[in-house]
Formats: C-alpha cells, structure tokens, sequence
C-alpha cells in the first residue's frame, strides 16, 4: 500500500552526521515487512565492489518500521548536478535537514535546500549532536529559521516539525526537556509529517528513471519511482524513451533495499523506489510503462553540469 511507504531524502552538511543517523535508525528497525517477498539476495554489494573496484549501487537504503518503509535516497550534495537534485527530489515527500547543534547550517547545504523549497517540499528540521559540549539547539533552530526566510520559504514550510537528536547515542526526542533512549520520536515524526506517496497502484505501469548504474553480471540498471501501477520481475513492459521511441523488453531483475542491502523483489507497487535491470538502452528522465500502455511521465530537465 502507498499509504505504507515514506519517501525521504537527508540534507546533511558533511561531518554532521548522517551516516551515523541512518546506522542508528537502521539498528533500531525490524530488518523484514511481513507482506515483502524477498526470493534471494542478489549479492554482497560491498563484495562486489571490492572485487571489480567499480561502484554499482546508488546509496539509497529503505527501512522497515512500525509498519512502514521508509526509503531514503541519495541526494547528489553538490550545486554542479542541479537537474540530477531535483530529480531525486520529485521522489520523495520529505527530507530531513540535518543540522549540527552546535555547527549550525552550513552554506553547502543551503542550494539542496532551496531546490526542495523551491519544490514546495516541507522539510523537518533534525538538530543533531545535542550531546556535543557547547551545543546550543535552540540558536541552531534561530539560524535554520533565518535561512528559510533567506530562501523565501512558504508560511507553512517556516513552521518546520523540529527533532532534536543524538545520533550517535540513538536517541531524539520533539522537545529538548524531554527524555528519550530511542530514535521513537524521529520515526513519529515521519511517519505522521511525511505524506504518503501520491501514486495509484491500479494505474497501469509508470516508473520514472531517476538513475542509472552498471553491473558486471546483470548489465545496466535503473533506479527511480513507479508513480502509477506495480511492476513484476520477469514482467514484459513498455520503455518509452526521451525521444518517444517506445522498446519492449522483459525486467529480468527487480531490486528493493532491505536496510543498505540490495535484494531481489518478485513484486513492487506505486509509491515505492525500485531498480530494474534488463534494458540497456535505458536513460535518465525515460518511464518504464505497460506494455499495452506505454505512455511517458513528465521528463524532468537536466541542467548542463557546470563542472569547475
Ligand atoms: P556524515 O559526514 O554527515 O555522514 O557524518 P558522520 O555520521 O560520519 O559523523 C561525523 C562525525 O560526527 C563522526 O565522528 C561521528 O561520530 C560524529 N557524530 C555523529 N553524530 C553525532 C552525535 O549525535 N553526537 C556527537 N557528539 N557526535 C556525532
């Protein structure tokens, strides 16, 4: 069910604690979703990127927790990618602005920002690091609400959902006199400020392509969302391309996350974030539809990289 999913990206400046906040999450989460059909796992991601010395996997990851899975995907933090960030970013439905508590926020940080502000996007404020001797939360809320308004953020996105935490002890909580031992509150607030995804599982297939990798065994894959309908390994769909061509072919693989590991799904319904292999023609911005549909989804323009 869409109603089931969260789709997050984290905003993070370096070194203020993302991967120890996601570690965290991923230790406090069930590891299986009942209803999931998980047939084998495909292969040690990090196994294999030692063996061949090539990256295959883009970084996005998907928790299970309290009934839901929560996809985070990986948001390119440089300002030189400007299509490839706003593309991720008509994924998801949230994204936690991750802010050191006593650093504050970052300049770095602040185009990822105004991308997901521009997109009408509400963020929930994450101040991380209030174990951190000099930790001065309250100030770093100031300076976070400075920078909306510098970013000519909506009324509604000024009144961010706040979380004060401590990744690296595991623990967050609403209210900073409040007491917390877990990262339960963190999970609350995602779950009740982060909308569902807006997608119609019995819509014929569209999945958009956000991005794509290459892997030695199974050929090029493709990552992004299916907005409308369910997609099935082994499944013939429709691939239209930027050009309108229409190429038909099988999804020979269907992979989701459980936790950081890449797995093999049988099935995967609208809302979800999902890689396919089985097409090697396939681009950026091109929709894997029904095949007795094969109708595109809006094609996200990609800004010329400015590469310095
Ligand atoms: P990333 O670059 O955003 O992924 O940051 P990391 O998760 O690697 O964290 C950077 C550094 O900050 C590491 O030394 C962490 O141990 C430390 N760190 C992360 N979260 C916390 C926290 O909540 N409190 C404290 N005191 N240190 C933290």
């Amino acid at each position: 069910m869409p109603q089931n999913i969260r789709n997050i990206a984290i905003i993070a400046h370096v070194d203020h604690g993302k991967t120890t906040l996601v570690d965290a999450m991923l230790k406090q989460s069930g590891v299986f979703r009942e209803n999931q059909v998980i047939t084998e796992r495909v292969m040690d991601s990090n196994d294999l990127e030692k063996e061949r010395g090539i990256t295959i996997l883009s970084k996005n990851l998907s928790i299970h927790h309290g009934g839901l899975k929560i996809n985070i995907v990986d948001t390119p933090g440089h300002a030189d990618f400007g299509g490839e960030v706003e593309r991720v970013l008509k994924m998801v439905d949230s994204v936690l602005l991750l802010v050191d508590a006593f650093d504050g926020p970052m300049p770095q940080t602040r185009f990822v920002l105004k991308k997901s502000l521009d997109l009408g996007i509400k963020p929930i404020v994450v101040i991380n690091k209030i174990d951190r001797p000099g930790a001065r939360p309250e100030k770093v809320v100031d300076m976070v609400f400075d920078l909306f308004c510098e970013l000519n953020a909506t009324e509604e996105q000024l009144d961010f959902p706040i979380v004060y935490a401590s990744a690296k002890q595991g623990f967050a909580k609403r209210e900073l006199d409040q007491e917390s031992a877990d990262l339960e509150p963190l999970f609350q607030m995602i779950a009740e400020r982060v909308a569902p995804p807006e997608a119609n599982p019995d819509a014929p297939l569209q999945m958009l392509v956000t991005s794509i990798a290459y892997n030695d065994y199974i050929g090029r894959i493709a990552t992004g969302k299916i907005f409308n309908g369910r997609i099935k390994a082994g499944e013939s769909v429709a691939l239209v391309q930027r050009d309108g061509k229409v190429i038909r072919g099988r999804i020979s693989k269907l992979l989701g996350y459980e936790g950081l590991k890449q797995v093999e799904l049988a099935d995967a319904i609208a809302g979800d974030i999902v890689t396919v292999a089985g097409f090697d023609d396939v681009g950026i911005g091109e929709t894997f539809a029904a095949a007795d549909k094969p109708e595109a989804l809006p094609y996200v323009a990609i800004d010329e990289p400015t590469l310095s």
